[in-house]
């Protein structure tokens, strides 16, 4: 216990793995996934004899089976720790259609058992905010940006439905991440209709053909900042929930144009994240954080103190086996 509490000063790196079930109506098929034991997860690879597998460790890998609340359970430390001035980031990363929305968000329709991660870590933040509120004073903030081909987009401009809420610019207000709007929040519920309405944006410009979710990575910053009654003193946290952009390769001898060149962003800013978390695993003393906006943006909360989640998913179909061994490598990388 006490050494757990030494790696939580001293900031940490986690890594954790989840399977998607397979789809509703899908005909049935043998998963890549052999077995998955503790923080074990063990994957056939078809070759010739029909026997190759390997397995990969984690801190903690979710079956098809494992509920939204079940995931949830295991973050919750990580995400209270912002109340107590700590940043913390967390990445879905996996290849489009792995599950990576469905775990930082949900499913298409919502409801209170399937919402994700960034919904319950919000109300979770509310609730003990509430449970402390005779010592602390808290404020709370968030901010959603996308990053598309390196360019950051902000997703909280009202749309004029929103006329409730103050929107700020946070260039002035000495945060050192992103630079967008930073609106106010008192509950949940304003959460959930600021992520509505990042949602909406984020859909502008997008067509059915060209679904843009895919290929940008999704930021939702909450920055919190308490202040103790007595003391006065304050503190200050900051978490950043990242949906990545899909980590599939595409195959260049078919990708041309927009699609080659958005293609080498994702490549590229995937891999400078993989370096960055990779050399701070290994405790090296340069980091590099200049080589994408992404890591650029989250460079304050990565290392140092920071607590950071690697949250991998894959799918189960054999198919997919390429993709499911190249996330498993980059995620052996970063452990
Ligand atoms: P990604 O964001 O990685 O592209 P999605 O989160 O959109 O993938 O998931 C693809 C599909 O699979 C969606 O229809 C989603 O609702 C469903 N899905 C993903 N993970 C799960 C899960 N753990 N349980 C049930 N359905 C899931
Ligand atoms: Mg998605």
């Amino acid at each position: 216990k006490l050494y757990n509490q030494v790696q939580d000063l001293k900031g940490s790196i986690r890594v954790y793995c989840r399977v998607r079930p397979f789809f509703p109506g899908q005909p049935n098929q043998l998963s890549t996934v052999e077995s998955i034991e503790d923080g074990t997860l063990t994957v056939h690879i078809p070759s010739k004899n029909g026997k190759g597998r390997k397995s990969f460790n984690f801190n903690k890998v979710f079956g098809p089976s494992a509920s939204q609340a079940e995931v949830f359970l295991d973050m919750q430390p990580l995400i209270r720790s912002v109340l107590d001035g700590f940043n913390v980031c967390i990445f879905a990363y996996g290849q489009t259609g792995s599950g990576k929305t469905y775990t930082m968000t949900g499913p298409k329709e919502i409801t209170e058992k399937s919402q994700g991660v960034n919904y319950r870590a919000l109300s979770d933040l509310f609730l003990i905010a509430d449970q402390r509120k005779d010592t602390f004073h808290y404020d709370v903030s968030v901010q959603m940006i996308e990053i598309y081909n390196e360019q950051v987009r902000d997703l909280l401009v009202s749309d004029g439905t929103n006329k409730r809420y103050p929107f700020y610019r946070s260039s002035n207000k000495g945060l050192s991440v992103p630079d967008a709007s930073l609106v106010p929040v008192s509950s949940t519920l304003d959460v959930i209709e600021l992520m509505n309405l990042g949602q909406r944006n984020r859909a502008v410009g997008a067509t059915a053909l060209n679904d843009r979710s895919s290929r940008s990575h999704s930021c939702l910053t909450v920055h919190v900042q308490g202040r103790d009654l007595t003391s006065g003193t304050i503190l200050r946290g900051c978490m950043h929930l990242v949906d990545l952009a899909g980590s599939e390769r595409v195959d260049k001898s078919e990708a041309t144009g927009d699609r080659l060149k958005e293609a080498q962003h994702i490549n590229k800013s995937l891999s400078a994240l993989g370096d960055v978390i990779a050399s701070l695993a290994q405790k090296n003393s340069h980091v590099p954080y200049r080589n994408s906006k992404l890591t650029q943006l989250l460079q304050d909360s990565l290392g140092g103190q920071a607590k950071t989640l690697m949250f991998v998913h894959i799918s189960p179909e054999s198919d997919a086996i390429g993709e499911t061994l190249s996330t498993l490598k980059f995620a052996e990388r970063v452990a």
